[in-house]
């Protein structure tokens, strides 16, 4: 399954991922994004194109 991956020391916790992602994958969880729900991700990669600190680096495929 895709998942995105977060670098945490990058992440601000804006949560521009969490409203952009369509499928409801990202959640800000201890002040981080974070793939709570990775196995609904579908690799569009929405998420890495609209955060603005470069945090996601790469949609992973397992
Ligand atoms: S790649 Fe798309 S579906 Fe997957 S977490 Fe990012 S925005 Fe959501
Ligand atoms: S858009 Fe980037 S900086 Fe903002 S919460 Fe998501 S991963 Fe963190």
């Amino acid at each position: 399954m895709p998942r995105p991956i977060i670098n945490e020391d990058d992440c601000s916790a804006c949560g521009i991922c969490v409203d952009a992602c369509p499928e409801g994958v990202l959640e800000i969880v201890s002040d981080t994004a974070e793939a709570v729900n990775e196995d609904d991700c579908s690799a569009c990669a929405t998420c890495m194109e609209e955060c603005p600190m470069g945090a996601i680096e790469e949609i992973e495929e397992d």
